[in-house]
């Protein structure tokens, strides 16, 4: 976090660290009894994909309402979660709410969108994961390659071996598994191999600067080399600016999502902002600024 702290989203973050024992403490009770009280729902961020400039489908975003506190974003809560083992609670309701929001959407005719969901290291050390994620495909009727479980590169390293066997045992259920944040971690290339991972996100400290430094460009042209070589997809995060997403497309990327793309919103209004293919007006104009 603190190599993050030059931007504004992690400034606030370090604030927000700064809860003492006793705010933490009344925030974990509080978190308890969030998901039977109906505090916790889910935003929704498009993933654009870059041969066809349409919405492939949407990264699943936790918020919290809290009744006094206002809207606190995942950074403020979910490390507490994960220290309380609450986690497991949140995450399974988390899973369940993607897939019943995924199966809207495909009835009302959105049938190739698919929907990522982010898991903590703590859940994925739980042995009823495998488990709770087949539940979820069946009492939703989602296909299970709609559905991509994201896992940052620390989740996966922490235990080798018996994360390795979880996530076959994911991958033959047939859903998509993404490597988030990707390059922040500290993966051995020799175990990204026998990952059986789908797709790469390349985490957006790799992006931010990409019109200015040529160091980033080979990077992210290096992962995506080393994805494609590995038959994963490679998506671009954070990507905020036309430039951004110009260097992108040209090195390679299948995949774009960020602020530019479109902001987590509520899944109502994502359905309005992304209905059905047809002709979108505003992709002339994101053309041309993406090429001025
Ligand atoms: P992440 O999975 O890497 O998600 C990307 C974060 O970047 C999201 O922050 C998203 O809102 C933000 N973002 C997207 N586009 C842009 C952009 O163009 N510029 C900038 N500056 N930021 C952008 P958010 O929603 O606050 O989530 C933060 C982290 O919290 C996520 O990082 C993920 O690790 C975690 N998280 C979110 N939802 C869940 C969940 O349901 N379960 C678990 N375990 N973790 C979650
Ligand atoms: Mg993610
Ligand atoms: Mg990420
Ligand atoms: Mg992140």
């Amino acid at each position: 976090q603190a190599k993050e702290a030059g931007r504004n989203a992690y400034v606030v973050f370090a604030e927000w660290m700064s809860d003492s024992a006793e705010q933490q403490f009344r925030l974990l009770a509080d978190l308890r009894r969030a998901i039977e009280l109906n505090q916790l729902f889910l935003q929704y961020q498009p993933k654009v994909r870059v041969s066809t400039h349409q919405v492939s489908g949407a990264e699943a975003l936790i918020r919290w309402q809290h009744p006094e506190q206002g809207l606190i974003p995942p950074d403020r809560f979910i490390r507490l979660a994960e220290r309380s083992g609450v986690i497991n609670d949140i995450g399974r309701w988390a899973l369940n709410e993607a897939c019943r929001q995924l199966r809207r959407w495909h009835d009302a005719g959105h049938d190739t969108w698919s929907v990522s969901v982010n898991l903590s290291p703590i859940q994925f050390g739980s042995p009823h994961l495998l488990q709770e994620v087949s539940d979820a495909l069946e009492i939703h009727r989602v296909e299970p390659r709609r559905l991509v479980l994201e896992i940052t590169e620390s989740a996966v390293m922490r235990d080798t071996e018996t994360s390795l066997r979880l996530l076959q045992s994911l991958a033959r259920l047939g859903v998509g598994i993404s490597i988030d944040d990707f390059g922040t971690g500290y993966s051995s290339l020799l175990y990204l191999k026998r990952l059986p991972a789908t797709e790469i996100k390349i985490d957006h400290a790799f992006v931010r600067d990409l019109e200015n430094s040529s160091e980033d460009v080979v990077i992210v042209s290096a992962i995506v080399a080393l994805g494609h070589a590995l038959d994963m997809d490679i998506v671009a995060e954070g990507v905020e600016t036309a430039g951004q997403r110009a260097y992108l497309e040209r090195l390679g990327c299948d995949f774009l999502q960020g602020y530019l793309l479109g902001r987590p919103v509520d899944p109502e209004r994502f359905m309005q902002l992304h209905d059905l293919p047809r002709p979108r007006m505003v992709v002339a104009s994101e053309l041309q600024a993406s090429q001025g």
